[in-house]
């Protein structure tokens, strides 16, 4: 999982590598599974009916799961693009 920070605050969990921050709400989560299906890079699992990041490394960030979460309580930043920006 190389060197992933994770940072919960209330229902916010954080993971950030320096390079992707993923940021899931778990209060929205309600536990489709949608997100864990359309990662293509099975960065993404399922604990106790909520979605969790076990790999960030291989995030290619290309935001299906944000984009499919239906109920918003995932997201991705791209934080080397956001830095240039
Ligand atoms: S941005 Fe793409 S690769 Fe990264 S966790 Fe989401 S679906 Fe998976
Ligand atoms: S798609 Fe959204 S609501 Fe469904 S498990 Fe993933 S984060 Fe939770």
């Amino acid at each position: 999982m190389g060197d992933t920070k994770k940072e919960v605050k209330g229902n916010i969990t954080c993971y950030e590598d320096g390079r992707t921050k993923i940021t899931l709400n778990t209060k929205w989560c309600k536990g489709c599974e949608y997100c864990v299906v359309f990662c293509p890079k099975k960065v993404l699992s399922m604990e106790r009916g909520k979605a969790i990041v076990v790999d960030l490394s291989q995030c290619t960030r290309c935001m299906l799961c944000e984009l499919r979460c239906p109920d918003f309580a995932i997201e991705v930043v791209k934080l080397d693009e956001a830095k240039e920006s």
